[in-house]
């Protein structure tokens, strides 16, 4: 029995993280997510280029769309590769046939001309039309003119900023930084450590895999008065994976709840990319509702049309040939371990 839904959303993603399978470990073992950022994260996004952005998007599109999902709102990050950046991942996307929503996260990690770079290149793909919101890295890399900057840019061109807060206890004090910069269009990724009563307005984007493979706790984001959305934070696009992860972890703190929960936050992705439930995903399997996917493995996509056009039938993908954007990965995957 298959079934027909809308096209899921991946409301908090890195696409230049597509690259990092089979990276060799890093020098020192990592003890604790500051350091995971330092010894892994910093030093990947730092050796990309922008043939690496390309093929790190082409592979990470493709497999959301292998996924069911049309649409992917990313967070991305390119020190040494920050210009022109943004348009090679909305290319890539568009190359494969799924929706982007793109964000340069700026930072001043890498002093404030660095900062200054990244919010131009916001600037340059929002203003010639990109589909995008304004990034910021977070509040604990950033100073408070940047903050300033980026939330005034966002304001100026009526778009959301595309942040990470409190996903460490490094970034404690986001929650007062950032009051009285944030507005209902922000999306604020994890918010781990965020109080309940924070102030802030927004959409928080819980990724449970990925915070639980930091080791930085659970967000239990059943507790915030804000809309909810589910990511992956760069660990692959598959929503109905993420879905079933948010509703076990809910249920480790709250053995009483069901699964409707997580399931309204997978929906909330809708709110975020509206065009996106009007595209068509066939299910190999029916019906697509909250308890029979929690409890039902392997569920995957046959069928998947966005805009009115066929991107995925049989499975297989039809714009692009999957085994070349594979092999092509594979490539630069190879590069860029090489420079770490
Ligand atoms: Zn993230």
């Amino acid at each position: 029995m298959t079934a027909i839904t809308g096209g899921l959303v991946c409301a908090h993603h890195h696409l230049y993280s597509a690259l990092a399978r089979g990276m060799p470990a890093p020098p020192r073992t990592p003890t604790n997510f500051q350091e995971i950022l330092e010894q892994v994260w910093w030093r990947l996004d730092a050796a990309l280029d922008l043939e690496m952005i390309r093929w790190s998007a082409m592979l990470g599109a493709l497999e959301a769309l292998e996924s069911g999902t049309t649409a992917i709102v990313d967070h991305h990050e390119s020190p040494n590769a920050i210009e022109g950046s943004l348009d090679v991942i909305a290319a890539a996307c568009a190359e494969v046939g799924v929706r982007v929503v793109a964000a340069y996260g700026i930072t001043d990690r890498h002093g404030p001309d660095g900062a200054r770079r990244g919010l131009a290149e916001n600037e340059r793909y929002l203003r010639a039309g990109g589909r995008g919101l304004v990034g910021i890295h977070a509040a604990f890399t950033c100073s408070d003119a940047s903050l300033e900057a980026a939330a005034g840019l966002a304001a100026d061109l009526g778009v959301g900023v595309h942040i990470h807060v409190c996903e460490g206890t490094g970034d404690a004090d986001a929650s007062r930084r950032l009051r009285g910069l944030a507005r209902p269009d922000w999306l604020l990724a994890h918010c781990v450590h965020l109080p309940t009563e924070h102030g802030l307005p927004g959409t928080v984007l819980h990724n449970p895999l990925s915070n639980l493979h930091n080791a930085v706790g659970y967000a239990n984001p059943a507790r915030f008065a804000n809309p909810v959305a589910l990511g992956t934070d760069g660990i692959g696009a598959n929503m109905l994976e993420t879905f079933r992860l948010a509703f076990v972890l809910q249920r480790s703190v709250d053995v009483t709840c069901g699964p409707g929960v997580a399931w309204s936050w997978l929906e909330t992705g809708w709110d975020l990319v509206p065009e996106a439930r009007a595209d068509r995903v066939t299910w190999s399997y029916g019906p697509i509702d909250p308890w029979h996917v929690a409890y039902t493995p392997g569920i995957r996509p046959l069928r998947v049309e966005v805009d009115g056009r066929v991107v995925l039938d049989g499975g297989v993908a039809t714009c692009v040939d999957a085994t070349e954007v594979r092999t092509k990965a594979r490539e630069q995957a190879a590069r860029l371990h090489a420079r770490l």
